[in-house]
């Protein structure tokens, strides 16, 4: 479909025979490295899509401003308007997000950073995207023309389809963003589990499941009441004041979410690691919360670089106005959905018991 530049091939290790002096990293620890080389991965994928999201920024600025509609440049009007707001303020956060990630890696190569590699690619490839589904509709017919049919008619030929071609795989590999999804979850949920996973766990034996309730209780007698204090996770001192206060926000909605995950695991019990949809407002609430906080910070370093505060503010108070709607949407899934429902539905579509919907077709 697209990525027409790389060769791609299935490999198969038929009785190869690998020489000792060979193997890396040791016998038996192949996956750690191979596991190791995703964090590379998932930088340089959501780097790219940040290549491609700064790509369509231009072509929309360019083209929404030249295009005339109804006796005005299509970027007066609202609906597109609209779209261009997205793609600008999408951009600039994935930026923050990947530089804050990377900076960590510089400062230590062995750091941790898989959690915030996973955001990054997740985040990233999926903005992405929807910048370049913004920017198609934007260019309208000739979004979805080939840049040689536009190159013919003497149309300025930007690659619109071809970069939406080569862009669609990269929610797909190197971690689709349903496992990343889940990957992230995982995580958030590994602390809780360790705790109070005995405990919440019915096929276990009462006296172990009783025990495991008592360490437990222990720790959440200060863990959860924590997460209703405004304790820690302030801004920086000389952090810029409209900054400041999109990264206090960023503390709340961090408490809210932690909690709010607790009341889930109390709700589902070990169930909660098969709710996949619930779960992943979660993932997107984090990978939201992420991207404000690196655009604060991303902002404030730039702030530092004598870029003009009124112009970055009004970057960042929009994409945080942008994402903070997204997360109550989110808050709002978390609190009232119809997920298992529409779960119980999907298995009779697959099982084909409704397929009499497809009647029409050869
Ligand atoms: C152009 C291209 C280049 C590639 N290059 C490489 C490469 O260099 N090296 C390499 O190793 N691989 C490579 N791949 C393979 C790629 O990593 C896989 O396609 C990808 O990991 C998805 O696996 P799959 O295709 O088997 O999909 P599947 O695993 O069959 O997944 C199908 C769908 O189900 C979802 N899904 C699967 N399991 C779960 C689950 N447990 N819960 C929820 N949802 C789930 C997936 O997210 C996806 O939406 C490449 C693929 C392409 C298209």
């Amino acid at each position: 479909m697209g990525h027409r530049a790389i060769y791609n091939g299935v490999l198969r290790f038929t009785n190869v025979r690998v020489p000792r002096a060979h193997i890396v990293g040791g016998e038996g620890r192949g996956l750690k490295v191979a596991l190791t080389t995703l964090n590379a991965g998932r930088l340089s994928i959501p780097a790219s899509s940040l290549g491609v999201a700064k790509r369509a920024l231009r072509i929309a600025r360019e083209w929404s401003g030249t295009r005339i509609q109804w006796g005005v440049p299509i970027g007066q009007h609202a609906a597109v308007a609209e779209k261009v707001r997205r793609i600008a303020a999408h951009t600039f956060a994935m930026e923050a997000m990947l530089l804050a990630t990377s900076r960590i890696v510089d400062r230590d190569k062995h750091a941790d950073i898989r959690l915030e590699a996973a955001l990054c690619k997740l985040w990233g490839t999926e903005k992405a995207w929807a910048c370049l589904d913004d920017l198609m509709q934007i260019r309208g017919g000739r979004g979805y023309e080939t840049v040689e049919s536009l190159r013919a008619r003497g149309e300025q030929p930007y690659p619109v389809e071809r970069m939406m071609r080569d862009a669609r795989v990269t929610t797909i590999f190197e971690g689709s963003s349903e496992i990343l999804r889940l990957f992230i979850m995982r995580e958030a949920l590994d602390p809780h589990l360790k705790v109070a996973g005995i405990a919440l766990n019915s096929e276990r034996p009462w006296r172990e499941r009783l025990a495991s309730a008592a360490r437990a209780a222990g720790f959440y007698a200060w863990w959860y009441p924590r997460q209703w204090l405004p304790l820690g996770g302030g801004a920086p001192a000389d952090m810029h004041p409209r900054l400041a206060a999109h990264f206090g926000a960023v503390a709340g909605l961090s408490r809210r979410l932690a909690r709010t995950l607790f009341h889930q695991m109390v709700k589902f019990g070990p169930r909660l690691e098969k709710q996949q949809v619930l779960l992943a407002r979660f993932a997107d609430i984090s990978a939201d919360l992420f991207a404000i906080a690196a655009a604060c910070a991303y902002a404030q370093k730039l702030l530092g670089e004598g870029e003009d505060a009124a112009k970055l503010c009004t970057v960042v108070d929009d994409f945080a106005a942008q994402a903070r709607l997204r997360i109550r949407q989110n808050f709002d899934g978390i609190a009232h959905n119809a997920d298992a429902h529409g779960y119980a539905l999907t298995q009779q579509v697959v099982a084909g018991e409704h397929a009499w919907i497809e009647r029409g077709i050869l």
